[in-house]
């Protein structure tokens, strides 16, 4: 049974950046306003997610861990609602089976907070008073230490600062969708990037990719009905050749569904077609426009489903939402692209 919740468990939990998200998210739901992301050698001996989130109740403690275990949904009703990131009750316990969790946390009730050690199986082996203000820290030690060959993966320092990069990208887009969160990555004690609460997108947008930003991004929304569809975001202007300097990497082209950040093939073609319509054979048909685009659909024509780690989503509305998302830039960007 060991080497079966080993194996599902590393199918859950694949990487550095993976746990990071889990955490953040857990975080997120908690209703944190406050994250710090700390993370000793590129994660690998340590990954701590600090929140000021309501805490987990003491009652809820023995079981928060436990595979399956969420205090996020009870019925399947629920999941047609789904306003949180997390739902399946994976997450923790799946990071116990590959590295050593402790958890700290204090709600409003709890006079002081409480470090609890976890086992292999999210069991709690031992649990001390601690000194935490209300929130969650969560930190996890020497991941995939019984998984050797994916620590192998890790054992080369370009393949370590391609995950850290990973990281900081995560949170980027984390920043951008969640202006008023205040957010920090701190690696080996060094303060790598770190963003304030705001107050909208376009101030998280300056705050996350530079002052210079904004000049060139035009603020956008668009509404419809039946299927109920939102659009906003902020698109290069038209004219303004405002591309990701990496032509390979979509690092800049931020898309979230429903607050998610997420990776959408058919999104993701449409925004480049029409992007780069504007500049015939200059070169920038190759790149990828800096964009924020952010949707909001029914959470019941969403499914979160189809990767453990809820960044590829199946849309049921799909043709609606890319109809709507093209009479857009058709609107924005003046002409359709042939
Ligand atoms: P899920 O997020 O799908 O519910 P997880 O395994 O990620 O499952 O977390 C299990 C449970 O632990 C959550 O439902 C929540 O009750 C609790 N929890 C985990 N992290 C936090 C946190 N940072 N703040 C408050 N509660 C948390
Ligand atoms: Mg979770």
């Amino acid at each position: 049974p060991d080497t079966v919740r080993l194996l599902s468990s590393s199918q859950v939990i694949t990487s550095v950046v993976n746990v990071v998200k889990e955490l953040l998210e857990n975080s997120l739901d908690a209703g944190a306003t406050s994250i710090d992301v700390k993370l000793e050698n590129y994660g690998l001996e340590r990954i701590e997610v600090r929140d000021n989130g309501h805490g987990i109740k003491a009652a809820d403690t023995p079981v928060m861990a436990v595979r399956h275990f969420t205090s996020k949904i009870c019925t399947h009703d629920d999941l047609e609602h789904l306003e949180t990131y997390g739902f399946r009750g994976e997450a923790l316990g799946s990071v116990c089976a590959v590295a050593e969790v402790t958890v700290i946390t204090k709600t409003e009730e709890d006079d002081v907070s409480t470090q609890y050690t976890l086992n292999f199986t999210g069991g709690i082996v031992s649990k001390k008073p601690s000194h935490l203000g209300q929130g969650t820290t969560v930190s996890v030690l020497k991941l995939f230490k019984n998984l050797p060959v994916r620590r192998q993966y890790y054992s080369s320092t370009k393949k370590c600062k391609e995950e850290l990069k990973k990281v900081q990208d995560l949170l980027l887009a984390y920043a951008i969708i969640k202006p008023e969160l205040r957010l920090t990555l701190v690696h080996n004690k060094v303060v790598l990037w770190q963003k304030a609460k705001v107050p909208d997108h376009r101030s998280a947008l300056v705050a996350t990719l530079g002052p210079g930003v904004v000049v060139n991004l035009l603020p956008c929304h668009h509404r419809q009905e039946q299927p109920e569809i939102f659009l906003e975001g902020f698109f290069p202007k038209p004219g303004a050749d405002y591309s990701s300097t990496s032509s390979s990497n979509p690092d800049k082209t931020f898309i979230f569904v429903n607050n998610r950040p997420v990776h959408h093939k058919d999104i993701m073609k449409l925004l480049r077609q029409h992007y780069t319509a504007q500049y015939p054979d200059d070169g920038s048909r190759s790149r990828y426009p800096v964009l924020m685009l952010s949707l909001t659909v029914s959470p019941s024509s969403v499914d979160v489903n189809l990767t453990p780690d809820k960044t590829q989503v199946l849309l049921h509305d799909k043709e609606a939402v890319l109809i709507a998302l093209e009479a857009f830039l058709v609107s924005l960007y003046g002409f359709r692209p042939t």
